[in-house]
């Protein structure tokens, strides 16, 4: 419910490409990566690469058609902890207050447009939206961007994905902002990277609100383990809440952003952890395979069929 294929500052690489180095041999790498992936029986992975994560649909699509076995859904939003990208600055509501009338946002109609018409000329639809928010908290930016993705949901009824930063309790600031002033209802929404936190009364909250709760950064080994992160799982499963959570890595086949001599070190952190270890760990502690089966096909269909527009 929550990986990438690349995770890249087009912007960087586009200038400096040496490090990705063979556009053919990334793909390959990708093909193959997804392929042993599917070969463990997923068939379907939630893709939130969006605007600020370097999105790039004709490569997925390459990518995809080496790989029909599994169903890469793509997303649309926008993703900043802090101020909007530059195209966005002076558009919009930026300017609504010189103009003395309330611009709409540019990003509604774009991230509407790659929901209903597509992504650019690709055909290719994005089924759910994503913003973020992280210890900066709620600034004016991410303020904007996720106003922008509540209208663009209740306008299309594609689900929601935030990233989030549990440990400064940010499912608060979302619930206020896209639930209590923009409508949003809390089931339509992950909250993404709660399960970087282990404070299982939080997350209960949450939960009971409605949200679902991404465990979804298993292999990520930073400042918590694997067995810290299962055992926050088992604990919400033990307290009847597999019906609230989704499980997934956020790992890519290539992400730019960490140095690739610390990536080597995150031996976890690919695409296979959860079925190879986490998944035996669970069992061995009491979650059975109908929660299993609920966190990894259930509540994902739930997610995705629910998707009226209000
Ligand atoms: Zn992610």
């Amino acid at each position: 419910m929550h990986e990438h294929v690349f995770v890249l500052d087009p912007d960087v690489q586009q200038n400096y490409p040496a490090e990705w180095g063979s556009e053919d041999d990334r793909v390959a790498d990708a093909v193959d990566k997804l392929k042993a992936l599917s070969a463990q029986g997923i068939r379907s992975i939630a893709d939130p690469t969006v605007i600020g994560l370097g999105r790039y649909i004709p490569r997925i699509q390459r990518i995809a058609e080496q790989v029909p076995e599994l169903h890469i859904i793509a997303a649309t939003g926008c993703y900043t902890y802090d101020q909007v990208p530059f195209f966005f600055f002076y558009r919009g509501p930026a300017l609504s207050a010189a103009a003395g009338v309330d611009i709409p946002d540019p990003m509604v109609d774009m991230f509407v447009h790659d929901i209903t018409e597509g992504i650019g000329d690709t055909g290719v639809k994005a089924a759910f939206l994503k913003c973020a928010i992280d210890h900066q908290g709620m600034t004016d930016g991410v303020a904007r961007v996720m106003r922008a993705v509540a209208r663009a949901h209740r306008l299309t009824g594609a689900p929601i994905t935030v990233h989030t930063h549990p440990d400064t309790q940010s499912g608060l600031a979302v619930r206020q902002l896209l639930c209590a002033e923009e409508g949003v209802d809390a089931t339509r929404v992950v909250l993404g990277h709660s399960g970087d936190s282990s404070d299982v009364d939080h997350l209960c909250a949450l939960a009971d609100e409605g949200f679902i709760l991404g465990m979804d950064r298993f292999g990520i080994n930073v400042g918590t383990t694997s067995e810290t992160r299962a055992d926050t799982v088992i604990e919400m499963c033990r307290r009847g809440y597999a019906d609230r959570m989704v499980l997934s890595h956020d790992a890519a086949c290539y992400i730019d952003w960490i140095d690739p001599n610390v990536l080597a070190l995150m031996t976890q952190w690919n695409y296979l952890h959860i079925h190879d270890e986490v998944l035996p760990y669970m069992r061995a502690r009491g979650v059975t395979e109908a929660q299993i089966d609920t966190m990894l096909v259930e509540v994902p269909r739930r997610y995705f069929e629910h998707n009226e527009a209000y």
